[in-house]
């Protein structure tokens, strides 16, 4: 199907921003997966295709959060110790006892509160003989004891549609009484690299050759973010092979990943290979690192063709790619939430670009810059922790600023 079918949204060679490559892309594409149902124990990782509702308040009834008495609290004293007869022992699981006006009761930590009774004081705290207890002043009207829907409502919204699960998210559910979600099927990813001078490891390594380090990179980001990655391979530099590829593979996948080629070098021959089988939206966004990353549709099936260098490569599936694949997939792309770190660095940058700088922050949480800046440096990635992101119009960060850092981390899915 088809999802960049008019043309206003054919960029040539401007310069587009990245937020408004992002909006066209949330507003362009929709979801092409189906739905399924899979046990809760399966589903982490998986996309929520509908809205998960509290059927039930949770917890179910109001509890105690510890072991201790429990009592009225307007029998409590507020000017010295109150001294109540005991009634009754509510252990977890267990009916609650009844307990008569006056009287205070044994209560363990989730068992469910004797009806009257609101406040727990915990054991601790007290002075207890069979028959009766000894409460201090102070406590708070309900403390110690955990309300019903407390955590939740009944019919309120649990988890929104399109959440990517997480274990917590799973504890949720759970909690709620399902056994079973419904989550979208995986995207079908073909990713090839794309350049005569890349080798397979573990091949020998002729002259001007380099191992190929992008596929390995990409189809470790598409299985943390539960897709089917499928491995096209390396293509040659030529135009014609790469069209073929490309239409091959669009029979039998929702996606297609490309790295390398997409520049303006007479090399580069997946921007053409595009332009000729398909469609082209854009081809250059204003980010550095990663300038050339071309967006288009081959045979109906959406193309995100990355810059060659992995860092560059990495950058652009985090900010171009990944937004896409998540619209595909079914799933809400959040972009990484905002957290801030203080420059112990200076740097320039061009107006009009947004760039993502890499760093590592030291113990009082100052960003310090990588000492290389080249977008080949994959030991750049591996020795950094975030990614620091400086706006569009800023063009210069002096030491001692503050900016937002990306936590590398969570781009890995
Ligand atoms: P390109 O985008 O094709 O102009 O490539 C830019 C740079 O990235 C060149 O130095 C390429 O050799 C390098 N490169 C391209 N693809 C890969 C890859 N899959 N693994 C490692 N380096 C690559
Ligand atoms: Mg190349």
């Amino acid at each position: 199907m088809a999802q960049l079918s008019d043309d206003c949204f054919a960029f040539g060679g401007a310069l587009l921003p990245l937020a408004q490559a992002q909006a066209e892309i949330a507003a362009r594409f929709r979801p092409v997966t189906g739905i399924e149902s899979v046990p809760v124990r399966d589903a982490v990782g998986r996309v929520l295709a509908s809205d998960v509702t509290a059927s039930i308040d949770l917890p179910p009834q109001m509890n105690s959060a510890v072991d201790g008495y429990a009592f009225r609290h307007t029998d409590l004293r507020s000017d010295g110790p109150t001294t109540l007869a005991l009634q009754g022992r509510t252990a977890a699981g267990q009916r609650p006892a009844a307990v008569a006006g006056g009287h205070a009761s044994r209560i363990f930590t989730g068992a469910v509160m004797p009806h009257g009774l609101d406040t727990v004081m915990m054991q601790e705290d007290c002075a207890a003989t069979d028959s009766s207890v000894i409460l201090q002043p102070g406590l708070k009207r309900g403390a110690n004891a955990r309300p019903a829907g407390e955590d939740i409502a009944k019919g309120a919204r649990a988890l929104p549609m399109g959440r990517r699960l997480t274990p917590v998210d799973l504890a949720l559910i759970a909690g709620l009484g399902l056994a079973r979600v419904p989550v979208r099927m995986p995207l079908r990813v073909v990713v090839f690299s794309t350049g005569d001078e890349l080798v397979d490891p573990p091949g020998p390594l002729p002259p001007g050759r380099i191992y190929d380090a992008n596929r390995a990179m990409l189809l470790g980001l598409l299985a943390r973010l539960g897709a089917i990655g499928e491995d096209g391979g390396i293509l040659p530099d030529r135009t014609d092979a790469t069209e073929a590829a490309l239409r091959k593979a669009a029979g039998r996948c929702d996606l297609i990943l490309t790295s390398g080629g997409v520049s303006t070098g007479e090399e580069d021959h997946v921007r053409a290979a595009v332009e000729a089988s398909g469609q082209l939206a854009f081809w250059r966004v204003a980010i550095k690192p990663g300038r050339p990353v071309a967006l288009g549709e081959v045979g109906g099936v959406p193309l995100v063709g990355l810059p060659g260098n992995p860092v560059a490569a990495l950058v652009t599936f985090s900010v171009v790619a990944r937004p896409l694949f998540d619209r595909l997939a079914g799933a809400t792309y959040l972009p990484p939430p905002r957290l801030l770190a203080e420059a112990a660095f200076g740097y320039r940058k061009k107006v009009g670009r947004v760039e993502f700088v890499r760093v590592s922050c030291d113990a009082d949480g100052r960003a310090h810059r990588y000492p290389k800046e080249g977008a080949g440096i994959i030991t750049s990635l591996t020795e950094s922790d975030a990614l620091m992101q400086l706006p569009e119009e800023m063009t210069e960060l002096s030491p001692g600023n503050v900016a937002p850092i990306i936590p590398l981390g969570l781009l890995y899915g």
